[in-house]
């Protein structure tokens, strides 16, 4: 296997993934559009592009860690990609991955669309996993070096599977991460330091796998049966969550999401399933 790759884009997250690289016995050119980006790099073994087309022509397996995907046409548009795989580590939607397969494909070359779970500081780290999509062949010729920055986790063959699962996961990830916000503002408003809070947090997160099977199995079965946690109670809940937030002149917009997912389930007549009735109502379904 031959120990080299280029990778463009030199934010927090290529800078991280240079390092790795580098500390592997890696070849790395780089190329960023702010050139001083790449000055510490350099100083530390990586070879400098002039231009992107120079990135490119350097090697034929490319990585993107970039902003989003319109970047990717911003620097590769007019530049030479024939025989290159271009593995695009950056965020965006599904569907626009599987157009810039059809894109680089034209153009002669093969995306791989990854997405990286874990904080740029976490990258080659134990915990670090990466989702892949993309031509399983094209994968696995370069598996070995895309472990270096994390576990590689392929998740199949339609470029917009990768994308989906990163996005499904900044989903949770996000979301987790504004209500940790929003409940410390509940929190700190009545004059009490959230960080009391920390480790009833922590517990919460950590129980909730417990809710993942009742969940899985009620969607596969179609079914949402359950008295304990339904809908009208937990929906009252949800209510008395928006209702605090307003007492405490706090936002409650994000509160007031969850009870509206109640609120049109109870008004459709599923108050008294499990809370897992929820999910036509995300599902959008006819109620
Ligand atoms: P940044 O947005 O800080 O950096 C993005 C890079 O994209 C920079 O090198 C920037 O160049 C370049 N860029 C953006 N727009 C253009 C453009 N139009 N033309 C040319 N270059 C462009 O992102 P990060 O490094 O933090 O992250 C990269 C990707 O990784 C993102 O998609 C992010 O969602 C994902 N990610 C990041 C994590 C993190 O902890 N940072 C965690 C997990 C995933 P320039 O320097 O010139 O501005």
């Amino acid at each position: 296997m031959t120990k080299q790759l280029t990778l463009i884009g030199l934010g927090p997250m290529g800078q991280a993934m240079v390092g790795r690289y580098l500390d592997a016995g890696y070849r790395v050119t780089v190329w960023n559009r702010t050139a001083s980006r790449a000055d510490g790099l350099v100083a530390r073994g990586a070879v400098r592009a002039e231009t992107a087309a120079d990135a490119v022509a350097a090697n034929k397996l490319v990585l993107l860690s970039l902003t989003d995907y319109k970047a990717m046409y911003d620097i590769l548009d007019g530049v030479d990609v024939a025989g290159r795989v271009i593995v695009n580590l950056s965020s965006d939607t599904p569907a626009d991955s599987v157009k810039a397969a059809a894109w680089l494909a034209e153009r002669g070359a093969e995306l791989v669309v990854g997405g990286v779970m874990v904080p740029a500081q976490l990258v080659g780290e134990e915990p670090a996993y990466v989702f892949y999509s993309g031509p399983r062949a094209v994968f696995d010729e370069h598996v070995e070096t895309l472990r270096v920055i994390g576990r590689p986790d392929y998740m199949g063959a339609e470029h917009g599977l990768a994308q989906l699962f990163y996005q499904a996961q900044l989903d949770v990830f996000l979301t987790s991460l504004a209500v940790t916000l929003h409940a410390s503002a509940l929190i700190e408003a009545a004059g009490v330091d959230p960080k009391v809070l920390g480790p009833y947090l922590a517990e919460t997160f950590t129980t909730m796998p417990m809710y993942f099977e009742e969940t899985f199995e009620h969607i596969a079965r179609g079914e949402h049966p359950g008295d304990e946690a339904n809908i009208l109670m937990m929906g009252a809940t949800a209510e008395h969550v928006v209702g605090a937030s307003e007492q405490a002149g706090v936002d409650a917009a994000l509160p007031a999401a969850v009870a509206s997912l109640y609120e049109r389930a109870i008004a459709a007549g599923r108050g008294r399933e499990s809370w897992t009735a929820l999910y036509d109502v995300i599902r959008q379904r006819t109620l």
